[in-house]
């Protein structure tokens, strides 16, 4: 199966139809990431990333935004360091969302990401983003009424009125020139299992393990349907969600890399040109710089 299509098939377009149920996070498209060319097409990934993020930079107008959403120890780390790890880190900035502090608490809850939003020319990368709100804060309910969102706000619609808001902020923002691209890395519960344990075995992975996560752990179930309502009702043509297999570690990172490099291949980046009465002037310093040369050849 080519790229292309593999990664059509982790878009969801038809948000209304979305099963979780129906995603495999141990599926690899029949792809062997072991072999030569697998590993041939990520490194391409890569470099093709890095000619497109200097064009992004150059031109200035579009900025790209990717959302990392996941459970503990599906490879979010990993995934960002790698799809960006060729681009240059003046192009970049990654903004890891913990729990709200008092001043964000203090505001409404997309102001801390309007604030972390990438410039243009820039892509923006957040580690966790505003649908921890509709995630870990439906979890976890306290989280919102410990908060300081006033408690008559607070009543059974309040989901359905930040998806809304989640919505029109995304198509806002995509208005503006913002490329939004969302990704859920979709872990099974038994790879989590596995990669916990690695962590507690490994001396140099123990500090990675956290008690909470096991906590987290045991509500699987309420996570999984938070993400699944929060993907129905916010996977929007200019703001779609891929649900990555991410089991297998390579594959998610292909995956991601290559959503990336064609949604930034279709906005047609170029170099600024640089045409009429500054190319003239460009050429008049050319000229007076090769000149220059030519003088101090002469006098040594
Ligand atoms: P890792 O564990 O791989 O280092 P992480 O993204 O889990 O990365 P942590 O510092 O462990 O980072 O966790 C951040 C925690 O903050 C998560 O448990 C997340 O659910 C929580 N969090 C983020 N945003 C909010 C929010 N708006 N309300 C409540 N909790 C939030
Ligand atoms: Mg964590």
């Amino acid at each position: 199966m080519k790229l292309t299509k593999i990664i059509k098939k982790f878009r969801i377009d038809k948000p209304d139809k979305f099963r979780l149920s129906d995603c495999d996070p141990q599926d690899t498209c029949g792809l062997d990431i072991e072999k030569a060319d697998a590993k041939a097409m990520l490194a391409s990934g890569v470099e093709r990333l890095t000619e497109l993020q200097e064009k992004l930079y150059a031109q200035n107008r579009w900025a790209v935004l990717v959302v990392f959403q996941a459970m503990d120890a599906a490879g979010k780390d990993g995934a960002i360091k790698h799809v960006m790890s060729g681009v240059d880190p003046q192009g970049v900035q990654v903004h890891a969302f913990k729990q709200p502090s008092h001043e964000e608490r203090d505001h409404d809850f997309l102001w801390r990401v309007a604030k972390a939003l990438p410039e243009r020319g820039r892509i923006g990368i957040f580690n966790r983003s505003h649908y921890e709100d509709v995630l870990v804060a439906r979890v976890h309910p306290e989280f919102v009424t410990n908060a300081q969102i006033p408690p008559s706000l607070v009543d059974k619609d309040i989901w359905k009125h930040r998806f809304q808001s989640i919505r029109d902020f995304e198509r806002h923002l995509a208005r503006n020139g913002v490329l939004i691209l969302k990704f859920f890395l979709h872990v099974s519960k038994e790879e989590q299992r596995k990669r916990f344990l690695a962590r507690l075995e490994e001396p140099g992975k123990r500090w990675k393990f956290e008690m909470g996560d096991v906590a987290e752990r045991k509500l699987w179930n309420k996570y999984m349907d938070a993400y699944e309502d929060a993907i129905r009702h916010t996977s929007r043509p200019e703001a779609p969600w891929y649900v990555v297999p991410a089991d297998n570690k390579p594959f998610a990172r292909l995956v991601i890399s290559e959503v990336i490099v064609e949604a930034m291949e279709s906005l047609k980046l170029e170099f600024p040109k640089v045409e009429g009465a500054a190319l003239k002037e460009l050429e008049k310093v050319k000229r007076a710089l090769a000149a220059e040369g030519a003088k101090r050849r002469k006098a040594t």
